[in-house]
């Protein structure tokens, strides 16, 4: 290094001094002989204080200044907040790599008393200048109202006080550095916070062709954060954002493997488009680039032409009796306007960057008028593509949907119908009655049994001489009247009648009775209705959906999100209420240099044994991250601890040698003992807190390596209401989800009840669950979910 003095630029703040004497710290410690000083620049951003950062739109405001000076020479390099930087900098200068960035979520400082994000009353005065975290968090909160503020971090923090807000959102990274991190109320997920691209980076900035600088300041560059940030700012720099668009991105980089999520939207806030990519950390400014043009593609498709609105029919509850049509219309929407009646299980459909919207009645609100719902559609086909509005049933059984097209009609609007399974047919269905049968009766009828102004306007003379099959909607506060005034006409009161109640659901309440005696019906829980005729009484005879070996029983799933789809489908397919609590999340560790020469050095081992899926998973990832695939495997014997590993390792076109008839280690070491030898070496690809027994045991007769690959954590849980009441069982697949369902439980305070059982995969997961001091465990004999599934049908059938 010379000698001369290295001077640094940066802007006065106290947060970018603070910036850059760590910045100057940790250069001196690589190079304790260099001296390095720093000089304060003023910038045009640090002049203008009073005015919202995006009614001044220049994109250079806080770096133009610095920039003359490193270009003239005044100083030798600057430090700048990355999110600071525009995309494109003066000619001539360069930006050194990145070192460590900060967290880089946002945060909610709150006023006292407000403990959280969720607790913000409504109408809550948030202050921010930024329109990217503005209408992020009105997706979430739309009753929240901004107040636009600047200045620094301490500045913008006693605007709570005397501005009288409710708090503000600022970056983690700034209030860590200033060391104010204790004044932090809540971190933001990423999810719904995409922050700004680069947030939490430090730029460094020098001339081109300053090579003693670059060496220097490449010593402390992270080359992780280095290719995310360069993923981000390529977005930035090709969506041409600044100051007064929404814009957000965030990358990471695991295994080589890159993803990034960005959120982009118009001046107003009225589209907010989020679009995630994957790529590889060899090129991240083309993983921005694309993110981009899928972004700029959206946008462009809205201006240029009115979106189709398709009226779809969700069906009526049971999520699977939606039309293929339909499904692949909301697979495809931008936007989709619901209401109660759908499957909220139907919305997982939708892409997740479309914007959802829902128009019916929530606990204490009322449902949004139909003329605005309509008026609603016709601004939605204006700014998205592709409009799904979903209804329940079909869309024009008593549905209004007749209405909402004619809306679009008359703003020549495309649009297309896409039919339900209308509740009274699928309702009669599930229940056990054909609404028509040969013999009995020759038609069927559907009215409504909503009365205007009280006023019933069925012809009950009419009606009573029909012999079909009669239903009535919406009458849970009419069916007493309605079966009166049938019998008055004539009708016997000897008739079969029945309310079906949440037909189709796992909640699905079937009363049957006679006309005469309707009285009988009582406590019905909303959405029913009311069928009246003979073909009720072959109910007896053709129910099925209620006999479902696990019908209405409440089960309660704890594995990984990503994983717990499997288990689910099979409940719901025998009739069970499944509600899903994640109690595991699979996070892969950082593999260190020795652990990366395992997959360089392959040739070394000849055997490689598979205990979990996610090992699977991630073992092949990271061996194609090394430019190999499944052949490198070729001349192993590979084992898999049972039958979803063995599947896991197939969709890599590997069929595992052995697996044991115990799917465990214990049964591994059974199988195993006699096929090893001394010169046998074993790659064990595991999860961090793997139980060590296979090692110990088989370190005694050949050589074994652990790799570990990943590890299990607790995710962030976010629940409502009471998620234990009323369950009948709970599934753990391992020990971990017990260990975390149980630091739950203590942390709420909250009691299991005595009627809930506790089904285990196996030996290790109901000990650990004893270990707690939990009882009424059920242990599923064959360590599998399919051995779970045939464990809760033999429980249902004796105890239940
Ligand atoms: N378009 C819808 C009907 C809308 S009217 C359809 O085609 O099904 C709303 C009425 O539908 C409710 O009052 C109730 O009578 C009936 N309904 C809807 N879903 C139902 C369900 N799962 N079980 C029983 N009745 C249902």
């Amino acid at each position: 290094m010379n000698h001369k003095t290295i001077k640094v630029g940066t802007r006065g703040s106290n947060l970018a001094v603070t910036q850059t004497s760590w910045v100057i710290e940790t250069l001196k410690n690589r190079f304790p002989d260099t001296e390095i000083e720093m000089k304060i620049i003023v910038t045009k951003g640090d002049e203008i204080q009073d005015i919202p950062l995006d009614k001044i739109g220049d994109k250079g405001l806080f770096t133009a200044a610095i920039e003359a000076q490193l270009l003239n020479g005044d100083i030798d390099f600057a430090v700048h907040s990355m999110k600071d930087l525009p995309s494109e900098f003066q000619k001539g200068l360069k930006l050194s790599k990145i070192p460590k960035r900060e967290d880089p979520r946002d945060v909610l400082v709150l006023k006292d008393g407000i403990l959280s994000f969720d607790a913000l009353p409504h109408g809550a005065k948030i202050g921010t200048g930024s329109k990217r975290r503005l209408f992020q968090l009105l997706e979430h909160r739309p009753d929240i109202v901004p107040v636009p503020i600047r200045g620094n971090v301490e500045t913008r923090i006693k605007k709570i006080v005397t501005e009288g807000l409710d708090g503000v959102i600022l970056a983690a990274a700034g209030i860590h550095r200033l060391g104010l991190g204790h004044l932090i109320t809540e971190y933001l997920p990423i999810e719904m916070m995409l922050p700004s691209p680069a947030q939490g980076a430090l730029g460094l900035q020098f001339k081109e062709g300053n090579e003693a600088i670059e060496l220097m300041l490449s010593a402390i560059a992270n080359d992780q954060d280095d290719v995310c940030v360069r993923a981000e700012r390529s977005f930035l720099k090709h969506t041409n954002g600044g100051c007064h668009v929404p814009i957000g991105a965030y990358a990471t980089e695991h295994g080589g493997q890159l993803e990034l999520s960005a959120v982009f939207g118009d001046e107003e806030g009225k589209v907010l488009y989020r679009v995630k990519q994957k790529g590889t950390k060899e090129f991240p400014e083309a993983l921005g680039k694309s993110v981009a043009k899928e972004m700029m593609n959206h946008m462009n498709d809205d201006r240029e032409e009115k979106g189709l609105v398709s009226l779809v029919g969700a069906g009526p509850g049971d999520p699977k009796l939606i039309t293929v049509k339909g499904m692949e219309r909301l697979k495809a929407c931008d936007v989709v306007v619901y209401d109660r009646l759908s499957s909220p299980l139907l919305l997982d459909l939708v892409p997740q960057h479309a914007k959802r919207i829902y128009v019916g009645k929530a606990a204490a609100n009322h449902a949004m008028p139909q003329e605005e719902i309509n008026q609603l559609l016709v601004d939605l086909a204006l700014k998205y593509k592709n409009v799904v509005r979903l209804k329940g049933g079909d869309p024009y059984v008593f549905g209004r949907g007749g209405e909402e097209v004619l809306k679009l009609k008359e703003h020549q609007i495309p649009f297309e119908v896409v039919p339900g399974i209308t509740s009274p047919i699928a309702g009669l269905s599930y229940a056990g009655i054909p609404i028509t049968h040969r013999g009995i009766v020759t038609s069927f009828h559907v009215f409504t049994g909503q009365f205007k102004d009280g006023e019933s306007h069925i012809d009950y003379d009419a009606v009573s001489r029909l012999d079909g099959t009669l239903v009535f909607l919406m009458s849970i506060a009419n069916f007493k009247n309605i079966s009166k005034a049938l019998i008055d006409a004539g009708k016997s009161p000897l008739t079969p009648a029945a309310i079906v109640s949440s037909g189709t659901t796992q909640r699905q309440k079937v009363m049957t009775s006679t006309l005469g005696q309707v009285h009988e019906f009582e406590d019905i829980p909303s959405p029913a209705f009311f069928a009246v005729g003979e073909v009720i009484g072959l109910r007896e005879e053709l129910s099925w959906f209620e006999k479902l070996p696990l019908f209405s029983k409440q089960i309660l799933v704890t594995r990984a999100t990503k994983q717990s789809s499997t288990l689910t489908e099979k409940l719901v397919a025998l009739g069970a209420e499944v509600a899903a609590l994640p109690m595991i999340e699979i996070k892969r560790v950082q593999l260190d240099d020795t652990q990366l020469q395992v997959f360089s050095n392959l040739a070394s081992y000849s055997h490689i044994w598979f205990t979990s899926e996610n090992a699977v998973q991630i073992f092949f990832e990271t061996l194609q991250s090394h430019g190999k695939d499944s052949r490198a495997l070729s001349d192993k014997k590979i084992l898999a601890i049972g039958p979803a590993t063995a599947k896991a390792l197939m969709a890599y076109g590997i069929k595992a040698d052995h697996i044991p008839s115990q799917y465990t280690q214990e049964g591994i070491i059974a199988l195993m003992s006699t096929e090893v030898s001394n010169k046998s070496h074993i790659l064990l690809p595991v999860a961090k807190d793997a139980r060590e027994e296979l090692e110990h045991y088989f370190e005694k007769s050949c050589q074994v390596t652990r790799v570990n690959l990943y590890h299990t954590v607790m995710p962030e849980v976010h629940v409502k209401g009471k998620p234990l009441e009323g369950l009948d069982f709970i599934t753990f697949t391992s020990a971990s989800t017990v260990n975390h369902f149980h630091e739950m439980l203590v942390k709420n305070g909250w009691h299991l009840a005595k009627n809930t059982k506790l089904l285990s995969i196996g030996p290790i997961t109901t000990e650990t669950l004893v270990k707690h001091g939990y009882d009424n465990i059920i242990t599923a004999q064959s360590h599998t979910i399919d051995g779970m599934i045939t464990c809760l049908q033999g429980v249902k059938d004796e105890a239940l």
